[in-house]
């Protein structure tokens, strides 16, 4: 309403949605400045094989660090890019980024098997997805197989046809694809095999659930069954204690994250302790 009012209008905001939609102005504006003025950063998260405790890769997560508001959390900041159009070029910014910091490092002799970067539901109904893709793939050199992308499995439910084609294309060129946050959608299990995806990260919520809802075990040891039975790779989110390391081992689950084994860390940091 307060927008089809016009530029010379006076503008009327309702109280309620007063505070919320003037902050999503504001950080909108300051997204758009923070691409291009270095407050955007990302930080590294390690992924590690459980059977054998190894590094297998990272994932990049970006992180906002705004001169007055501190750190804007992810989950806020990609929504209002998401919202206001952002999300292309951010993306964008984030897997040159990504790709480059691999490459760093393996130049520097490190080297994690791969790096992941998420891709939002936008980026990857937009046109130019896949010739940015390998734009970034030729400008930093880095080899296909060293990059994953993942998606949330909620990103599936639309267009699904086109979305397939495009992921398969993905993948034909070598590049991991992974369903992030898996259980949270509504994918059936014929929809999962269908869907060109090497890897499933279970959701954080079902780890958390491990030691308290009684069926948190009972869905988790099914994801890795039926994952690995469809010949995936079954990545363990948001793993916070021994217990929760102990029963994924138990069940073979492939790989784990969390807080247990580091926070997503600044690159240096990062290096420091994996390179
Ligand atoms: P995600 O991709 O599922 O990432 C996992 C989130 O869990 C990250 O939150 C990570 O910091 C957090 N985490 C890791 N280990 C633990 C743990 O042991 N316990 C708990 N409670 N949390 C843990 P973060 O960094 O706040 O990111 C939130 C979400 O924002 C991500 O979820 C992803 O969906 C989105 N996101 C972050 N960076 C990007 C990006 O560059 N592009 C897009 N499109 N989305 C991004
Ligand atoms: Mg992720
Ligand atoms: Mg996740
Ligand atoms: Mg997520």
């Amino acid at each position: 309403l307060a927008k089809a009012a016009g530029k010379n209008a006076f503008r009327f905001f309702e109280p309620h949605m007063n505070e919320d939609a003037v902050q999503r102005q504001y950080l909108q504006t300051a997204l758009r400045a923070a691409l291009g003025n270095g407050e955007l950063s990302l930080h590294y998260q390690p992924k590690f094989d459980l059977r054998t405790g190894r590094l297998t890769g990272s994932e990049a997560l970006a992180r906002w660090d705004h001169p007055t508001l501190g750190a804007v959390s992810p989950g806020r900041f990609i929504a209002v890019a998401e919202d206001f159009g952002l999300i292309v070029a951010l993306g964008r910014w984030v897997r040159e980024t990504a790709c480059a910091q691999h490459m760093a490092w393996q130049r520097g002799g490190c080297a994690p098997a791969h790096v992941a970067v998420n891709v939002s539901v936008q980026e990857l109904h937009s046109a130019g997805f896949e010739s940015d893709l390998l734009r970034t793939l030729r400008d930093t050199g880095i080899a296909p197989e060293r990059l994953q992308l993942e998606i949330t499995e909620g990103v599936l439910l639309r267009d699904t046809e086109a979305v397939l084609a495009k992921l398969r294309r993905i993948r034909d060129l070598g590049v991991g694809l992974a369903i992030d946050d898996f259980g949270t959608g509504y994918s059936s299990l014929s929809y999962l095999r269908r869907l060109p995806v090497d890897t499933i990260k279970i959701d954080q919520s079902f780890i958390r659930d491990l030691g308290q809802d009684p069926a948190g075990p009972v869905i988790v040891r099914a994801v890795i069954g039926m994952g690995q039975s469809m010949g995936r790779r079954i990545v363990a989110e948001g793993v916070e204690h021994l217990g929760q390391v102990d029963f994924l081992r138990g069940q073979d689950c492939d790989e784990a994250q969390g807080w247990w084994f580091n926070p997503a860390l600044p690159p240096a940091l990062f290096a420091g302790l994996y390179c």
